[in-house]
């Protein structure tokens, strides 16, 4: 058998078959390789039977099993291993072959293997893919970016396989080199916001609000109805009626410790390397290290005071409620603006052209930030590609102005009982100092100039022979 395969995929752990058999349902061959070949076998004996799924035990069968241009893809764990199997890889490959990296990669090494790949005539694909297991299986966002020749070749499979919304497909073709992984990066950043904010209100309803977790499902499920309408509120919601045998709700006996793998410090850290105020994420990743502080916060919870919260302090729980709604939704709008503003600098700092309005609409289906709200945001960018700011956009401008009130009360409450809000509070230390045309800033050159005579500009009603470009106190 020779030449048989549309699509190649090496890496038979969870994403890997998922993928295959999802790209085997819509219509095209799959010949897949893992470096431990019993995986194989029983992938082929079990899940794949009756696909049109070939297998290989080596990567010579597997490269002399794909149809040409050879497009495969890599599905292993991100580092080192993508490496080695591309070093394995390119001796057996033709020029105008496409190899798709579709792990969690960071985008800078994906910018590497672009550069080294497209020396040796390879097109390199760095491709986000987001959804997990089920989306994997029925419909993955997908941020392809690397090699824009590649593009042709694989927009068929991509587009067929990946989730839809409103009828079009949840992929499109990124940008250049890491684009897509770095897409794919901020993704994950604007996720451990979004799930941050939804920590932080669900603490508040039941730490200020006196809620049982069975009415803050009751919360999500119908904010799930409104402008919130996500896989995240979702989840939540059932995560939260969910009981365990002895009654108690199995989320109260989860230690309150959360890990994380890296995506959202990448982005944290990229946002300062590009000196972008991307606040929340930033948050949201420190929220997480700080939940890790386990014994240490023990022990502090017994000797740092905070304030009392009195029993029914709520009076009026439906206003409470909807406040709440409105801080969460005034937040996250701050989260996607903060992190479309990152990617805008990377466009320009990178020397990559990003098509905004796709990336909104792949985030929109198949991730786990889809929300309705991207629906939104994929408009905005539809009608103003070169959109400065989404906060310029009369939809989100009218939307954190309505929904302000709420968020300014949830951030006071929150503050006032001594409940943690790091994501809601910086959102909106955001907005206060993105709207605001005259920063302290003023102060800050002076005092730098003061003790280290780093000048200073002025304002400039002010440039004069005495103030020409800056001046020493
Ligand atoms: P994984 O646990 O990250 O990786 C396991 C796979 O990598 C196995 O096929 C393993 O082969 C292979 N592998 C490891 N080291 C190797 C090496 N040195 N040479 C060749 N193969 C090697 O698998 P996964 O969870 O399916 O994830 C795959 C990729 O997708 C990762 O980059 C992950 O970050 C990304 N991702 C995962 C999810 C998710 O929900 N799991 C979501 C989005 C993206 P053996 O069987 O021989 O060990």
């Amino acid at each position: 058998m020779s030449e048989v395969a549309d699509f190649g995929l090496i890496g038979l752990a969870v994403m890997g078959q998922n993928l295959i058999l999802n790209v085997a349902d819509h219509g095209f061959t799959v010949v897949c390789y893992n470096r431990t070949t019993s995986k194989v076998d029983h992938f082929l004996e079990n899940e794949a039977k009756g696909k049109s799924i070939v297998g290989a035990h080596s990567l010579q069968e597997f490269v002399s099993k794909l149809k040409k241009p050879r497009k495969l893809m890599l599905l292993v764990k991100a580092g080192a291993a993508v490496d080695y199997l591309i070093n394995d890889l390119v001796p057996l490959l033709d020029q105008g072959d496409i190899i798709i990296d579709g792990g969690n990669s960071h985008f800078p090494d994906s910018n590497r293997r672009f550069e080294e790949l497209s020396k040796k005539g390879i097109l390199f694909v760095g491709s986000g893919v987001s959804g997990g297991e089920d989306g994997a299986r029925y419909g993955p966002s997908l941020m392809p970016g690397g090699a824009e020749e590649a593009w042709p070749h694989i927009k068929p499979i991509f587009q067929a396989i990946s989730a839809k919304s409103e009828g079009e497909p949840c992929c499109d073709w990124v940008g250049p080199a890491g684009a897509g992984h770095y897409v794919k990066m901020v993704h994950n950043g604007i996720e451990y916001g979004d799930m941050q904010l939804i920590c932080e209100v669900y603490d508040i309803l039941k730490r200020v609000g006196g809620f049982e977790d069975s009415e803050i499902s009751e919360v999500f499920a119908k904010w799930n109805t409104g402008v919130l309408d996500s896989f995240l509120i979702e989840i939540t919601r059932d995560i939260l009626k969910k009981n365990d045998t002895d009654g108690v709700p199995i989320v109260e006996k989860i230690l309150d410790t959360a890990g994380q793998k890296g995506t959202g410090k990448w982005t944290a850290i990229n946002a300062l390397d590009l000196g972008q105020p991307v606040t929340l994420i930033g948050e949201a990743v420190f929220s997480r290290c700080l939940s890790a502080l386990k014994a240490e916060r023990t022990r502090a919870s017994k000797i740092l005071p905070g304030p009392e919260i009195p029993k029914n302090v709520i009076t009026d729980k439906k206003q409470f409620v909807d406040d709440l709604e409105q801080a969460l939704y005034a937040a996250k709008i701050i989260s996607y603006a903060q992190g479309f503003m990152l990617i805008r600098e990377a466009g320009k700092a990178y020397g990559w052209k990003l098509n905004n309005p796709a990336i909104a609409l792949m985030w929109r289906g198949g991730c786990i930030i889809r929300s309705a709200f991207l629906g939104e945001i994929t408009k905005a960018y539809r009608e103003n590609p070169e959109l400065e700011n989404l906060l310029f956009h009369k939809f989100f401008a009218d939307a954190v102005t309505k929904a302000q009130s709420g968020w300014r009360k949830t951030a006071a409450l929150a503050t006032q009982y001594g409940i943690p809000a790091p994501a809601i509070s910086t959102a909106l230390a955001f907005y206060d100092g993105y709207r605001c045309e005259r920063l302290p800033a003023n102060l800050l050159q002076a005092q730098r100039d003061y003790f280290g005579a780093h000048t200073f500009k002025v304002l400039p009603e002010f440039v004069s022979e005495t103030y020409p470009e800056g001046k020493d106190i």
